[in-house]
């Protein structure tokens, strides 16, 4: 199975892609996560990519492609996986298609989280208070300067990437609003009707 999540910051996709790597026991490829320990490693990706995610831009579509096209080889992602936060703009979402086409690979569907964004950064610094309370370090973009920006650039570069998969059929949208037990139920009943 091979799944997008996708929805704005503080959506609840990292939530809910771990729940469904459980599910179906294949990963889940959050490329934040990827970016993020490349950061703290300082890889020649990391030292290119930090100042723009601290700011809340996105990275060059080139650095996470070549990402996610190594990560899909390892051997962990041979019977599927859930991308989480990738695709972000039309240009990755269409190297995805072609960068799966050459590996013989499909995509089952894309699940979109809808979630007003009046609740968003109340979302994120709940994140925040909460990552603190655990003793663990807050995210650097994980704050109300770089949210506006990371909102901006999800408003601006991945929005249409819904409609990119709309157009093609594999959209499925849920109300990210419920509560996370009734977001969970919806996302299932939405994976189970694409993969049909
Ligand atoms: P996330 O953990 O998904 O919120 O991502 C954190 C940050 O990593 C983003 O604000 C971007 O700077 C960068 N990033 C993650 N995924 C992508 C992507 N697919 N394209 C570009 N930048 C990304």
């Amino acid at each position: 199975m091979r799944f997008i999540v996708l929805g704005p910051p503080g959506a609840g996709k990292g939530t809910q892609s771990a729940r469904l790597m459980q599910k179906y026991g294949i990963p889940q490829l959050s490329t934040g996560d990827m970016l993020r320990a490349a950061v703290a490693a300082a890889t020649p990706v990391g030292l290119k990519a930090k100042a723009l995610m601290d700011a809340g831009s996105l990275v060059p579509d080139d650095i996470v492609l070549k990402i996610i096209a190594e990560r899909i080889e390892q051997p962990d992602a041979a019977r599927g996986f859930i991308l989480d936060g990738f695709p972000r703009t039309v240009n990755q979402a269409r190297s995805l298609d072609a960068l799966l086409k050459t590996k013989n690979m499909q995509l089952d569907g894309v699940i979109e989280l809808k979630v007003d964004e009046s609740a968003l950064l109340g979302r994120i610094e709940h994140r925040a208070k909460e990552t603190i309370a655990k003793g663990c370090a807050v995210r650097a973009d994980d704050n109300p300067d770089a949210f506006k920006t990371r909102l901006d650039a999800y408003r601006a570069m991945t929005a249409p990437v819904s409609a990119y998969y709309a157009q093609a059929g594999r959209l499925k949208t849920v109300d990210g609003m419920a509560p996370i037990e009734a977001v969970a139920a919806a996302i299932d009943r939405a994976t189970e009707s694409l993969r049909g």
